[in-house]
């Protein structure tokens, strides 16, 4: 009858997608358990209107802390409260995001706990009473298996791997107090900046379409753009290379040192398909890679490869797209 806690984060009083899928994953675990998912939400008051949101999800109680200190993320006051949270529940797993907000809280619960973490999760299973996760190693060429040992045990998961499915539960809210002063936090979060501009985030997206060196230049992204809108739910995504050049924001970068993505489609335009670019793409869903030279690694891993020129595809690709979309 183990419990299970979710961390459910938020971002300007909203749920992000990865809450749900946090939610999504402790729900799957709990149907083993046959114990409860505990979803946590902070933030600033009013937060507690994003419960109902976690309970068709499968949260059995939403613990809310709400504070004005806790409208854009407070490392020390939340990392405090989640720590004191998951001690006084007696978790058997405590599950987090990881993303930028999750790589910071997630560590500082852990140390506070001494508990074992393993981040950028890919699945999670419990096996007798050991808790087993995987997750990729090596520029993600190597997919370790790791069981956790220590109890609660801490897994922060990787977006887009654990779809949300609807499994409505009570949700009842309970309410969490504070440990000490928020406000009174050394460490406070003054402006929460957006990359890139696209109004879709690189984690979140279920389409990214990214372009390489093969687009020639800066002036040429704009048939990433148009392929991107005619999917109508795509974030453009950037080698190494187009963001070292200053064709796109570093904040577009995808690989082993940008960011980490497991959309359910990854095109790949005019990419060659680096060891450290494939590391932050690799587990996506399908992959469709467009590039003139049939030996380009990227092909190795793609499950469509279209041989050819770029500026040809891509504008026969993208209206091809929209067409699709007009029939419905
Ligand atoms: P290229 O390798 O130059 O490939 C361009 C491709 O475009 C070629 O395959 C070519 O055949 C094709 N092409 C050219 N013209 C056309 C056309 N008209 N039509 C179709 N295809 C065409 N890279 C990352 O992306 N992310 C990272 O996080 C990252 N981290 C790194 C970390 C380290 C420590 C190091 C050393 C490198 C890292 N790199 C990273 C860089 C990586 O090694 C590659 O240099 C980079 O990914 C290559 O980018 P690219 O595919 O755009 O360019």
């Amino acid at each position: 009858m183990a419990n299970i806690f979710a961390f459910a984060e938020t971002r300007n009083g909203e749920l992000r997608k990865i809450a749900l899928e946090a939610v999504t994953a402790a729900r799957s675990l709990a149907d083993v358990t046959g114990g409860n998912v505990d979803a946590f939400i902070a933030g600033a008051p009013g937060i507690s209107g994003s419960a109902a949101q976690l309970a068709k999800y499968g949260a059995d109680t939403v613990i809310v802390a709400e504070h004005p200190a806790f409208e854009k993320y407070n490392p020390e006051a939340v990392a405090a409260i989640v720590a004191d949270r998951i001690r006084a529940g007696g978790y058997r797993v405590a599950i987090f995001p990881t993303s930028a907000l999750g790589s910071d809280l997630a560590p500082r619960v852990a140390a506070k706990l001494g508990a074992g973490l393993v981040t950028d999760v890919t699945d999670i299973k419990l096996e007798a009473d050991a808790v087993i996760v995987k997750h990729p190693v090596n520029i993600g060429k190597v997919l370790s298996t790791v069981r956790i040992s220590s109890n609660p045990a801490l897994v922060a998961i990787r977006a887009n791997m654990f779809t949300p499915v609807e499994k409505p539960r009570a949700g009842a809210v309970q309410i969490a107090q504070p440990v000490g002063d928020p406000s009174a936090s050394r460490v406070v979060v003054k402006e929460v900046k957006m990359g890139g501009g696209t109004k879709l985030d690189l984690g979140e997206a279920p389409v990214i379409v990214s372009g390489g060196r093969g687009l020639k230049g800066p002036e040429n992204f704009h048939l990433v753009e148009e392929l991107a809108a005619a999917f109508g739910n795509a974030a453009v995504g950037a080698t190494r290379v187009v963001t070292d050049e200053g064709w796109r924001p570093h904040s577009d970068q995808i690989g082993q040192t940008g960011r980490l993505v497991s959309p359910q489609l990854y095109v790949a335009v005019g990419i060659s398909g680096a060891i450290q670019h494939l590391a932050g793409m690799r587990t996506s869903k399908t992959i469709v890679a467009i590039n003139k030279d049939k030996e380009a690694p990227i092909f190795k891993i793609a499950d469509y490869g279209i041989v050819g020129d770029l500026f040809e595809i891509v504008p026969a690709l993208t209206a091809a797209v929209k067409e699709a979309k007009a029939r419905g």
